[in-house]
């Protein structure tokens, strides 16, 4: 007998997600800057709730997460019909990339994109497509002109992880407008709430069949740890991909603490207040201190260097006062590093280091 067993076409194609590094090693008093989590955790409400989930782990969920889904509408001004919640935005995309690609498809991704996407297209066996951007900026016209007839999917992240930019108001409408009606525009707004005044994508949504938004409880709400995303489309795609989604995917506990996470609206609004102002404090401190910066409009920011080797070092002399930060040399940017905003003590001790680093004053 010859025959072995074979995975399907594309799956042996996937890198492994590389997670942010949490230890260092030799501290146990790390501060970790490299995942994007929220560093005030999440709401007390949402810890309560979770906490009250615990007396009924003998039973099973919902399957419909009507709950959770009226929450998010209620607090979001959407039709809770058209929401679909998953583990994680990761398995909303994955939904979504499930769904529609396949064999010989090829799916839109560009240059410095998340590297889940390409994974989700190759899970399918369906080809990544990666156009180039545009100083750090996702450029529309590229991303239109690299549609073929065999391009299923548009992924892109608004604002941008790792860049931290955003596509404007405009141009994102003309990229819903200008792809044709079976590729579908996915806009994953993982950062969506740290974007002061943008709605995630939602009115495109609501204008075009072939829009798709994804958003998460992973990072504002500071739930990275219990896997809790939604997406929102219009009532045949969400239809479409509730076919494919386990009925039991989320447990009572997950949907119990994101109802109240996501009804906590006060906490919600200090989280991205602080955000905003540690990030634009840090912002400014770097480009004063001669380090590239780019303006953010998520919960992080991308710090640039003048070579690759010297981000490696300033690598290093976090590692050494036991700051974790991301390297991103696989996004394609290995001159920067990407910093997760923190609280003051945290943004303060990211400054010291990067001054002494520089030799500069502070
Ligand atoms: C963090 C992040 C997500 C969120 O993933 P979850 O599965 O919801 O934790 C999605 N997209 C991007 C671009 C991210 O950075």
């Amino acid at each position: 007998m010859s025959e072995t067993i074979q995975p399907q076409p594309g799956i042996m194609e996937i890198a492994l997600y590389v997670s942010g590094e949490s230890t260092v090693a030799g501290r146990n008093d790390v501060l970790k800057l490299s995942s994007n989590e929220n560093p005030y955790g999440p709401s007390e409400a949402a810890k309560a709730a979770f906490a009250a989930a615990a007396g009924n782990l003998h039973r099973y969920p919902s399957t419909d997460h009507a709950g959770l889904r009226q929450a998010i509408g209620a607090v979001h001004g959407l039709d809770p019909d058209r929401i679909i919640c998953g583990v994680g935005s990761d398995e909303v995309l994955q939904f979504i990339t499930q769904s529609y690609a396949g064999v010989g498809d090829e799916v839109i991704t560009t240059e410095h994109g998340f590297s889940m996407y390409p994974i989700l297209a190759h899970a399918v066996g369906a080809r990544p497509v990666e156009v180039a951007e545009k100083e750090r900026r996702i450029d529309v016209s590229a991303i239109l002109a690299a549609v073929t007839e065999r391009t299923k999917i548009v992924f892109i992240a608004n604002p941008a992880n790792p860049t931290g930019t955003m596509v404007p108001g405009g141009e994102l409408r003309r990229l819903a407008a200008g792809l044709p009606g079976s590729v579908i525009l996915v806009l994953d707004g993982a950062y969506a709430e740290f974007a002061d005044g943008f709605d995630g994508g939602a009115s495109l949504v609501d204008e075009f069949p072939n829009v798709v938004m994804t958003r998460t409880f992973s990072k504002i709400h500071g739930l990275g740890g219990l896997r809790i995303g939604w997406g929102y489309a219009q009532r045949a795609v969400i239809d479409v991909l509730n076919r494919v989604r386990q009925p039991f995917n989320l447990s009572q506990a997950q949907m119990a603490a994101a109802e109240a996470a996501v009804r906590d609206t006060a906490y919600t609004h200090w989280c991205a207040t602080e955000n905003a102002r540690w990030r634009d404090w840090l912002r400014n401190a770097l480009v004063q201190m001669g380090v590239g910066c780019d303006e953010s409009h998520a919960n992080f920011i991308l710090a640039r260097f003048a070579s690759p080797a010297e981000a490696e070092a300033c690598d290093a002399a976090f590692k050494a006062e036991g700051i974790i930060v991301r390297r991103v040399a696989g996004y394609k940017l290995p001159e920067c590093l990407r910093i997760t905003v923190g609280d003051e003590e945290a943004s303060r001790r990211v400054v010291g280091v990067i001054a002494r680093f520089k030799g500069v004053r502070e």
